[in-house]
């Protein structure tokens, strides 16, 4: 069966009202085949436009008279230029058995969305239909052996598109920004699993929403990740003994999402010729913005030597952060200038002694160097309490029995909007 007709038969099955995706693919039937012989009252059959071709050539390829033909054309009216209906639309035509004649003509303007052309009598009337994407809860397991992405790859290709993959990387590094640099901190052998809304189109396109429960195991140890809504409606994740994933501090200066270059790979460690080095060095594209891994005060926006631009933050308990190499500094961005967590302060660059653009971290304590992924290590954030912490006990529950099922779709909902990226 063609990729075409698996389309079609979906296409044809969201048309008709129904909920669900069918797993067997319908078939393509060839133009007139007798009904009889099929057992069938109707027919249907799937088309593309060829390049140079028209819309009236393909409907009479596929039998439609040249009333019939001009008259659906027409229809078409102000809603699209037959003459501009790019090549490689697909069209279908849908007919019934007894009088061999036409009675839908469906073109195909974009995964979800379609004109139908319908005849009753001699006229034929066009209308736009959206078809409703599906939303259904899927987990996802992987085993990292370089990097999230290959975890997921690996664990997800069955179940999500080759974005939608890349977008749950991003989603999980985002919720564990406090706990993970998961540029850095993965080893082979760790492992991830995730239970996430997954919205589909008829054209088998997903998108990723609502990521309800993840765990991270690292080194053996699983931290898991439990979506709760407060009563303010603002989403947070929390592990499973209720306390926030959260803290003053997060674990990289640029977000996973933004590390494009390299596209999360293991990096090496000096990409300069640096003597005595004593920081974390991140590949990315000049221009990414760095932000602040916690709230802090600016105590140098300046040269600096080797560090080229370079920019420090003093934070509380004795640290300092400082980021070196930078094409330059967000706007007001000065001595004594107050910062926020997350905010962006700077920009990587590769001024000073730095052979192309990277980042080099440093994180400092009482004055020394320290590695990030040690002297950052989380204690635990901060716990719910009270009434939040017995719904959250409530929801917890289920999400964990959630994760231990096996890889696959766990629940089918109803046809709805694309779940919104949650950020
Ligand atoms: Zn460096």
């Amino acid at each position: 069966m063609t990729r075409s007709a698996r389309r079609a038969a979906m296409l044809v099955v969201a048309l008709g009202g129904a909920a669900v995706v069918l797993k067997m693919p319908w078939p393509s039937l060839p133009a007139h085949t007798p009904a009889a012989r099929l057992g069938l009252e109707r027919w249907h059959a799937s088309d593309t436009l060829g390049r140079g071709e028209s819309l009236a050539a393909l409907l009479g390829r596929r039998g439609l008279t040249e009333i019939d033909a001009a008259a659906a054309i027409q229809s078409l009216g102000g809603l699209i230029d037959d003459r501009r209906i790019p090549a490689g639309m697909q069209v279908e035509v849908h007919g019934d058995s007894a009088s061999q004649r036409a009675t839908d003509v469906v073109l195909r303007l974009s995964p979800d969305k379609v004109l139908r052309l319908r005849r009753q009598g001699d006229q034929w009337t066009a209308t736009e239909e959206t078809i409703p994407w599906v939303t259904d809860t899927v987990l996802v397991r992987g085993v990292v052996h370089s990097t999230l992405y290959d975890a997921l790859d690996a664990g997800g290709a069955e179940y999500l598109s080759k974005g939608a993959r890349t977008e749950l990387a991003w989603e999980l590094a985002d919720i564990y920004e406090y706990r993970v640099d998961m540029s850095r901190d993965l080893q082979d052998g760790d492992s991830v699993r995730v239970v996430f809304e997954r919205s589909t189109n008829p054209a088998n396109t997903n998108r990723i929403g609502r990521i309800l429960v993840a765990g991270l195991e690292r080194g053996g140890r699983e931290v898991q990740a439990v979506r709760f809504v407060h009563a303010d409606g603002k989403a947070e994740y929390f592990d499973a003994s209720g306390k926030s994933l959260r803290d003053s501090f997060l674990r990289a200066p640029l977000s996973f999402r933004r590390i494009s270059s390299v596209f999360g790979r293991r990096f090496h460690p000096v990409l300069g010729i640096w003597r005595s080095h004593k920081g974390t060095d991140y590949a990315a594209n000049a221009g990414t913005p760095v932000r602040a891994i916690g709230d802090g005060v600016v105590i140098f926006a300046g040269r600096k030597g080797g560090y080229g631009n370079c920019l420090e933050i003093r934070h509380r308990n004795g640290y300092v952060s400082r980021y070196g190499h930078l094409r330059g500094f967000a706007s007001g961005i000065r001595d004594g200038h107050a910062v926020s967590q997350g905010e962006t302060v700077a920009y990587v660059g590769s001024t000073g002694l730095a052979t192309g653009p990277h980042l080099h971290f440093e994180l400092l304590v009482n004055g020394v160097q320290r590695d990030p992924r040690y002297a950052l290590r989380q204690s635990a954030g901060v716990a719910l309490t009270g009434a939040e912490r017995r719904q959250f006990d409530e929801i917890g529950r289920v999400a964990l029995v959630a994760l231990d099922h096996a890889s696959g779709p766990l629940r089918t909902a109803a046809p709805s909007a694309p779940a919104a990226p949650v950020h």
